[in-house]
């Protein structure tokens, strides 16, 4: 896993939100925001999942998407990823 800054985590959300991060990149932003009291405050995953997809989207949300995503994140933060 890459260290990365809170700068370089913020910067890629939006990427990562809109699945354009490979795995790798998800990881490290993860494991920044899982160490860093900074990203975690500022950094509510389903408000800017949900500021993304309303900003992007003029129809209704994706819903099955989201609940994919944020499945999938849950799951990374708590350790239970299957590799
Ligand atoms: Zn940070």
């Amino acid at each position: 896993m890459t260290e990365i800054n809170c700068e370089e985590t913020k910067a890629q959300v939006h990427e990562f939100l809109q699945n354009e991060l490979t795995k790798d990149e998800v990881q490290d932003i993860l494991g920044h925001i899982a160490h860093c009291d900074s990203c975690e405050a500022d950094y509510d995953f389903e408000v800017a999942f949900n500021k993304v997809v309303k900003e992007s989207c003029d129809e209704a949300p994706p819903q099955e998407l989201a609940d994919r995503i944020l499945q999938r994140i849950r799951a990374i933060n708590s350790g239970e990823e299957k590799h």
